[in-house]
Protein backbone atom coordinates (compact mmCIF):
# COMPACT_ATOMS: atom_id res chain seq x y z
CA UNK A 1 0.00 0.00 0.00
CA UNK A 2 1.13 3.41 -0.72
CA UNK A 3 2.10 5.33 2.07
CA UNK A 4 0.22 8.48 2.93
CA UNK A 5 2.51 11.84 2.69
CA UNK A 6 1.85 14.00 5.58
CA UNK A 7 3.62 17.55 6.42
CA UNK A 8 3.94 19.60 9.52
CA UNK A 9 4.70 23.55 10.29
CA UNK A 10 4.90 25.55 13.20
CA UNK A 11 3.66 29.27 12.55
CA UNK A 12 3.25 31.94 15.44
CA UNK A 13 3.23 29.36 18.78
CA UNK A 14 5.18 28.23 20.99
CA UNK A 15 6.24 24.80 19.50
CA UNK A 16 4.87 22.91 22.35
CA UNK A 17 2.36 21.19 19.86
CA UNK A 18 5.41 20.42 17.89
CA UNK A 19 7.27 18.34 21.10
CA UNK A 20 3.16 17.01 22.16
CA UNK A 21 3.30 14.97 18.59
CA UNK A 22 6.20 13.13 20.61
CA UNK A 23 3.44 11.90 23.42
CA UNK A 24 2.25 9.45 20.79
CA UNK A 25 5.22 7.42 22.32
CA UNK A 26 5.18 3.66 20.45
CA UNK A 27 2.74 4.56 17.93
CA UNK A 28 5.64 6.67 16.25
CA UNK A 29 6.05 3.35 14.68
CA UNK A 30 2.57 2.75 13.28
CA UNK A 31 2.78 6.38 11.81
CA UNK A 32 6.28 5.67 10.42
CA UNK A 33 5.03 2.32 8.84
CA UNK A 34 2.48 4.11 7.61
CA UNK A 35 2.96 7.81 6.63
CA UNK A 36 6.09 9.60 5.05
CA UNK A 37 6.79 12.55 6.26
CA UNK A 38 7.50 15.13 3.16
CA UNK A 39 8.29 18.50 4.95
CA UNK A 40 7.94 19.29 8.56
CA UNK A 41 11.11 21.53 9.53
CA UNK A 42 11.24 20.81 13.14
CA UNK A 43 11.70 17.57 12.63
CA UNK A 44 13.39 17.11 9.30
CA UNK A 45 15.54 19.81 6.75
CA UNK A 46 13.34 20.38 4.24
CA UNK A 47 13.06 24.06 2.54
CA UNK A 48 10.22 25.83 1.49
CA UNK A 49 11.01 25.74 -1.89
CA UNK A 50 10.88 21.79 -2.00
CA UNK A 51 7.29 22.23 -1.10
CA UNK A 52 6.77 24.91 -3.57
CA UNK A 53 8.16 22.58 -6.35
CA UNK A 54 5.37 19.61 -5.51
CA UNK A 55 1.99 19.33 -7.40
CA UNK A 56 -1.08 20.82 -6.12
CA UNK A 57 -2.44 17.96 -3.31
CA UNK A 58 0.02 16.36 -3.16
CA UNK A 59 0.26 15.87 0.54
CA UNK A 60 -2.47 13.70 1.89
CA UNK A 61 -2.65 15.75 5.46
CA UNK A 62 -1.05 18.82 6.77
CA UNK A 63 -1.02 19.74 10.41
CA UNK A 64 -0.56 23.04 11.00
CA UNK A 65 0.36 24.34 14.32
CA UNK A 66 0.38 27.92 14.98
CA UNK A 67 -1.41 31.36 14.66
CA UNK A 68 -1.08 33.74 11.79
CA UNK A 69 0.86 36.69 13.21
CA UNK A 70 3.45 37.38 9.77
CA UNK A 71 3.26 37.52 6.15
CA UNK A 72 5.39 34.30 6.47
CA UNK A 73 3.22 32.59 8.75
CA UNK A 74 0.36 33.50 6.16
CA UNK A 75 2.44 32.64 3.21
CA UNK A 76 3.35 29.37 4.11
CA UNK A 77 -0.37 28.68 5.44
CA UNK A 78 -1.77 29.36 1.82
CA UNK A 79 1.19 27.10 0.00
CA UNK A 80 0.47 24.11 2.67
CA UNK A 81 -3.04 24.79 2.19
CA UNK A 82 -2.79 24.70 -2.06
CA UNK A 83 -0.25 21.68 -1.20
CA UNK A 84 -2.45 19.67 0.86
CA UNK A 85 -5.63 17.38 0.27
CA UNK A 86 -6.59 17.64 4.29
CA UNK A 87 -5.77 20.76 6.13
CA UNK A 88 -6.08 20.13 10.18
CA UNK A 89 -5.51 23.28 12.48
CA UNK A 90 -3.52 21.35 15.19
CA UNK A 91 -3.57 22.62 18.88
CA UNK A 92 -5.15 26.08 20.52
CA UNK A 93 -3.28 28.53 18.49
CA UNK A 94 -4.39 27.43 15.01
CA UNK A 95 -7.34 26.61 15.87
CA UNK A 96 -8.40 29.69 17.95
CA UNK A 97 -5.56 31.96 17.88
CA UNK A 98 -4.33 31.06 21.85
CA UNK A 99 -1.94 33.38 23.44
CA UNK A 100 -0.55 34.46 20.42
CA UNK A 101 -3.67 36.46 20.12
CA UNK A 102 -3.90 38.14 23.54
CA UNK A 103 -1.38 40.67 20.83
CA UNK A 104 -4.88 41.52 19.32
CA UNK A 105 -5.34 43.53 22.60
CA UNK A 106 -2.87 45.75 20.80
CA UNK A 107 -0.95 46.32 17.72
CA UNK A 108 2.37 45.73 15.95
CA UNK A 109 3.98 49.34 17.65
CA UNK A 110 2.08 48.06 20.75
CA UNK A 111 4.04 44.75 21.06
CA UNK A 112 7.41 45.83 19.30
CA UNK A 113 7.30 48.19 22.30
CA UNK A 114 6.70 46.12 24.58
CA UNK A 115 8.85 43.23 23.39
CA UNK A 116 11.90 45.72 22.07
CA UNK A 117 12.08 48.69 24.64
CA UNK A 118 10.20 48.20 28.07
CA UNK A 119 10.34 45.12 29.31
CA UNK A 120 13.01 44.70 32.34
CA UNK A 121 15.29 42.13 30.87
CA UNK A 122 15.35 44.34 27.50
CA UNK A 123 18.62 46.07 26.83
CA UNK A 124 18.26 48.21 23.42
CA UNK A 125 19.51 51.73 23.96
CA UNK A 126 19.13 52.82 20.43
CA UNK A 127 15.43 51.96 20.58
CA UNK A 128 16.07 49.60 17.79
CA UNK A 129 12.88 47.84 15.73
CA UNK A 130 12.64 44.93 13.81
CA UNK A 131 12.41 45.96 10.02
CA UNK A 132 11.06 44.50 7.06
CA UNK A 133 13.89 45.46 4.62
CA UNK A 134 17.73 46.55 5.54
CA UNK A 135 20.56 47.38 3.48
CA UNK A 136 24.27 46.05 4.40
CA UNK A 137 27.51 46.07 2.12
CA UNK A 138 26.71 42.80 1.15
CA UNK A 139 22.69 43.47 -0.28
CA UNK A 140 19.40 43.50 1.94
CA UNK A 141 18.14 41.82 3.91
CA UNK A 142 14.52 41.12 4.72
CA UNK A 143 12.06 39.97 7.61
CA UNK A 144 8.15 39.11 7.31
CA UNK A 145 6.14 41.82 8.05
CA UNK A 146 4.46 41.93 11.53
CA UNK A 147 0.52 41.66 11.49
CA UNK A 148 -1.65 44.26 13.69
CA UNK A 149 -4.32 41.69 14.04
CA UNK A 150 -3.45 37.73 14.83
CA UNK A 151 -5.72 35.60 13.06
CA UNK A 152 -5.93 31.61 13.39
CA UNK A 153 -5.85 29.43 10.55
CA UNK A 154 -9.58 29.68 9.53
CA UNK A 155 -9.49 33.03 9.31
CA UNK A 156 -6.81 32.41 7.19
CA UNK A 157 -7.56 29.49 4.61
CA UNK A 158 -10.20 27.02 4.62
CA UNK A 159 -9.63 23.90 7.29
CA UNK A 160 -11.11 20.49 6.97
CA UNK A 161 -10.45 19.28 10.40
CA UNK A 162 -9.36 20.85 13.95
CA UNK A 163 -7.60 19.38 16.78
CA UNK A 164 -8.31 21.96 20.19
CA UNK A 165 -4.95 21.55 23.10
CA UNK A 166 -2.24 23.81 24.64
CA UNK A 167 -1.27 21.07 23.00
CA UNK A 168 -3.49 18.55 22.42
CA UNK A 169 -3.21 15.48 24.76
CA UNK A 170 -0.98 12.06 23.12
CA UNK A 171 -3.80 9.98 23.22
CA UNK A 172 -6.26 12.15 21.19
CA UNK A 173 -3.50 13.10 18.57
CA UNK A 174 -2.79 9.47 18.02
CA UNK A 175 -6.59 8.90 17.72
CA UNK A 176 -6.29 11.80 15.09
CA UNK A 177 -3.30 10.06 13.09
CA UNK A 178 -5.12 6.84 13.30
CA UNK A 179 -8.39 8.19 11.94
CA UNK A 180 -6.48 9.58 8.98
CA UNK A 181 -4.21 6.58 8.14
CA UNK A 182 -7.25 4.29 8.33
CA UNK A 183 -9.54 7.25 6.47
CA UNK A 184 -11.86 6.98 8.89
CA UNK A 185 -12.58 10.62 9.62
CA UNK A 186 -15.77 12.57 10.56
CA UNK A 187 -17.22 15.19 8.16
CA UNK A 188 -15.14 18.06 7.08
CA UNK A 189 -14.94 21.01 9.56
CA UNK A 190 -15.15 18.66 12.35
CA UNK A 191 -13.37 19.15 15.64
CA UNK A 192 -11.47 15.66 16.04
CA UNK A 193 -9.43 14.55 19.28
CA UNK A 194 -11.92 15.67 21.99
CA UNK A 195 -15.59 15.19 23.15
CA UNK A 196 -18.61 17.73 22.31
CA UNK A 197 -19.96 18.45 25.82
CA UNK A 198 -18.24 20.73 28.67
CA UNK A 199 -15.48 19.45 30.66
CA UNK A 200 -17.12 19.42 33.80
CA UNK A 201 -18.89 15.95 31.95
CA UNK A 202 -15.59 14.46 32.17
CA UNK A 203 -14.55 16.07 35.95
CA UNK A 204 -14.09 13.81 38.82
CA UNK A 205 -14.62 16.66 41.13
CA UNK A 206 -18.32 16.65 43.47
CA UNK A 207 -20.61 19.69 41.42
CA UNK A 208 -22.91 20.90 44.25
CA UNK A 209 -24.40 24.46 43.99
CA UNK A 210 -21.96 27.07 42.84
CA UNK A 211 -22.77 30.17 44.80
CA UNK A 212 -19.12 32.52 45.29
CA UNK A 213 -18.62 35.08 47.55
CA UNK A 214 -15.24 35.96 46.48
CA UNK A 215 -13.00 34.90 43.49
CA UNK A 216 -9.13 33.91 43.89
CA UNK A 217 -5.91 32.81 42.25
CA UNK A 218 -4.54 29.62 42.65
CA UNK A 219 -1.55 31.14 44.76
CA UNK A 220 -3.80 31.91 47.58
CA UNK A 221 -5.52 29.13 48.58
CA UNK A 222 -5.20 25.49 48.84
CA UNK A 223 -8.51 24.06 47.41
CA UNK A 224 -10.13 20.59 49.02
CA UNK A 225 -8.80 18.35 46.59
CA UNK A 226 -12.45 16.59 45.93
CA UNK A 227 -15.01 19.47 45.44
CA UNK A 228 -14.90 21.39 42.14
CA UNK A 229 -12.48 24.09 42.27
CA UNK A 230 -15.27 27.06 40.92
CA UNK A 231 -17.45 26.39 43.79
CA UNK A 232 -14.38 27.19 46.03
CA UNK A 233 -13.77 30.52 43.99
CA UNK A 234 -11.57 29.74 41.63
CA UNK A 235 -11.91 30.43 38.19
CA UNK A 236 -12.47 26.96 36.34
CA UNK A 237 -12.85 27.16 33.05
CA UNK A 238 -14.54 23.51 32.69
CA UNK A 239 -18.27 25.22 32.33
CA UNK A 240 -16.92 26.85 29.32
CA UNK A 241 -14.56 24.54 27.94
CA UNK A 242 -14.68 21.01 25.41
CA UNK A 243 -13.58 17.96 27.01
CA UNK A 244 -11.64 15.48 25.69
CA UNK A 245 -8.10 16.06 28.17
CA UNK A 246 -9.60 13.86 30.65
CA UNK A 247 -9.58 17.08 32.77
CA UNK A 248 -5.82 16.98 33.52
CA UNK A 249 -5.52 20.48 35.54
CA UNK A 250 -8.84 19.73 37.62
CA UNK A 251 -7.13 16.54 38.70
CA UNK A 252 -3.96 17.94 39.45
CA UNK A 253 -5.90 20.78 42.27
CA UNK A 254 -5.53 23.42 39.80
CA UNK A 255 -8.54 25.33 37.77
CA UNK A 256 -9.03 24.65 33.82
CA UNK A 257 -7.65 27.57 31.89
CA UNK A 258 -9.95 26.71 28.60
CA UNK A 259 -7.51 25.00 26.22
CA UNK A 260 -9.64 22.66 24.65
CA UNK A 261 -11.45 25.29 23.07
CA UNK A 262 -15.78 25.67 23.65
CA UNK A 263 -17.68 23.20 23.68
CA UNK A 264 -19.86 21.80 20.90
CA UNK A 265 -22.53 24.69 20.00
CA UNK A 266 -20.94 27.42 21.94
CA UNK A 267 -19.98 30.34 19.26
CA UNK A 268 -18.00 32.38 22.18
CA UNK A 269 -16.27 30.67 25.04
CA UNK A 270 -15.44 33.69 26.88
CA UNK A 271 -19.11 34.91 26.76
CA UNK A 272 -20.03 31.45 27.87
CA UNK A 273 -17.58 31.36 30.69
CA UNK A 274 -18.17 35.11 31.38
CA UNK A 275 -21.85 34.52 31.97
CA UNK A 276 -21.56 31.19 34.43
CA UNK A 277 -19.17 33.23 36.29
CA UNK A 278 -21.97 35.77 36.63
CA UNK A 279 -24.26 33.57 37.41
CA UNK A 280 -22.96 31.92 40.29
CA UNK A 281 -21.69 35.21 42.21
CA UNK A 282 -23.41 35.10 45.76
CA UNK A 283 -24.83 38.67 46.46
CA UNK A 284 -27.46 41.02 45.63
CA UNK A 285 -25.75 43.86 47.01
CA UNK A 286 -24.33 46.18 44.52
CA UNK A 287 -21.28 47.19 46.28
CA UNK A 288 -20.41 43.75 46.73
CA UNK A 289 -21.36 42.38 43.79
CA UNK A 290 -18.83 44.85 42.00
CA UNK A 291 -15.80 44.15 45.11
CA UNK A 292 -16.55 40.09 44.07
CA UNK A 293 -15.92 41.51 40.31
CA UNK A 294 -13.30 43.24 41.21
CA UNK A 295 -11.16 39.80 42.90
CA UNK A 296 -10.98 38.62 39.41
CA UNK A 297 -7.19 39.62 38.03
CA UNK A 298 -7.09 39.77 34.19
CA UNK A 299 -10.13 39.50 33.29
CA UNK A 300 -9.25 38.66 29.40
CA UNK A 301 -6.38 36.80 30.30
CA UNK A 302 -9.18 34.74 32.14
CA UNK A 303 -11.70 34.67 30.14
CA UNK A 304 -10.30 34.85 26.79
CA UNK A 305 -7.06 33.62 27.42
CA UNK A 306 -6.66 30.78 24.02
CA UNK A 307 -9.58 32.46 22.25
CA UNK A 308 -9.86 36.06 21.74
CA UNK A 309 -8.88 36.09 18.09
CA UNK A 310 -11.48 33.88 17.30
CA UNK A 311 -14.15 34.91 19.88
CA UNK A 312 -16.67 37.51 18.13
CA UNK A 313 -14.67 40.40 19.86
CA UNK A 314 -11.35 39.30 17.09
CA UNK A 315 -9.34 42.19 18.51
CA UNK A 316 -9.45 45.24 21.06
CA UNK A 317 -10.26 48.57 19.48
CA UNK A 318 -7.06 50.91 19.06
CA UNK A 319 -7.63 54.40 19.07
S1 LIG B 1 -15.90 23.87 37.06
FE1 LIG B 1 -13.87 22.89 36.93
S2 LIG B 1 -13.59 21.83 38.87
FE2 LIG B 1 -15.77 22.31 38.67
S3 LIG B 1 -16.65 20.46 37.77
FE3 LIG B 1 -16.16 21.85 36.08
S4 LIG B 1 -14.10 21.24 35.42
FE4 LIG B 1 -14.43 20.34 37.44
S1 LIG C 1 -8.11 20.91 32.07
FE1 LIG C 1 -8.47 22.68 30.71
S2 LIG C 1 -6.49 23.77 30.61
FE2 LIG C 1 -6.09 21.72 31.46
S3 LIG C 1 -5.51 20.47 29.67
FE3 LIG C 1 -7.73 20.22 29.98
S4 LIG C 1 -8.71 21.78 28.67
FE4 LIG C 1 -6.53 22.34 28.89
Amino acid sequence: MEKLKIAGYWAASCGGCEIATLEIGDNILKLAEAADIVFWPALVDFKYHDVEQMADNNIDVCLFNGAIQTSENEHIARLLRAKSKIMVAYGSCSYEGCIPGLANLTNRDGVFARAYRETPSTDNPNGVLPQTSYQVPEGELTLPEFYDTVRTLAQTVKVDYFVPGCPPVGKQTWAVLEAIIQGNLPAPGSVVGAGTRALCEECPRTKEEKRVKAFFRPHQIIPDPEKCLLEQGLLCAGIATREGCGALCPRANMPCTGCYGPPAGVIDQGARFLSGVASIIDSDDLDEIARIIESIRDPVGTFYRYSLADSMLRRARIK
